[in-house]
């Protein structure tokens, strides 16, 4: 059976792209991908993704130094895959997302050569509007800037004693407790969602090592 790599990411679910080892866009589901521009407010797009670094879709600063290292390890055989369940909300919408990144493991090469990465929709509830989901979102800390996280997206709600440690709250909690409109979002991770990352990248660097034994 001879299968077009296009083809096959044509018929996959969600946003489906081939990485390689610059981590630049190589192939790109262009269905799914047109449907995801168009439902998230269109226009003509700007230029063709491929050839993009993907990080460049990450908010400059923790995040995407994070994702950087989590997508090279795989390249490095530091670890299996990529998995991570992420909200992705719009102002009038909850959004449960996931993101699936494995390598492409092709006969004869002894390194990885290329990444699959596939972010799909698993879900989707409407709910009053929140405004905050429609700011601008930056990785660095600027005045008026509310942190949140990029993976379960709740906001930073001030401590109420200043030395206190920082609480991590539902967005709507954040304006039912009275909380500003914030200028611009702040994108980084909470203490649970960091240490599940690292909680699975000691996983990983297990797994790798039981692999590298046992070849
Ligand atoms: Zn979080």
């Amino acid at each position: 059976m001879k299968l077009d790599i296009q083809t096959l990411l044509e018929s996959m679910d969600g946003i489906a792209l081939i990485i390689d080892r610059e981590l630049r866009i190589q192939c790109v589901g262009q269905r799914n991908w047109q449907s995801f521009w168009e439902e998230n407010g269109g226009g003509p797009v700007e230029a063709p993704l491929s050839g993009r670094p993907i990080t460049d879709s990450f908010t400059v600063g923790p995040v995407r130094d994070t994702f950087r290292k989590l997508l090279l390890e795989l390249f490095e055989h530091k670890r299996a895959l990529l998995h991570v369940d992420y909200r992705c909300d719009a102002p009038d919408e909850m959004r449960w997302m996931r993101l699936c990144v494995t390598p492409i493991v092709t006969s004869g090469e002894s390194k990885v050569q290329y990444l699959l990465y596939q972010s799909i929709l698993l879900d989707s509830q409407p709910r009053a509007r929140l405004g905050l989901f429609d700011l601008p979102a930056t990785g660095l800390q600027r005045p008026g800037s509310l942190r949140i996280c990029c993976v379960c997206a709740k906001v930073a709600a001030s401590p109420a004693d200043a030395a206190g440690p920082q609480r991590w709250i539902d967005a709507d909690e954040y304006y039912a407790r009275g909380g500003q409109e914030p200028t611009m979002l702040s994108h980084g991770f909470c203490e649970q969602c960091a240490s599940k990352l690292l909680a699975d990248d000691r996983a990983a660097t297990q797994w790798a090592a039981t692999q590298s034994q046992s070849t």
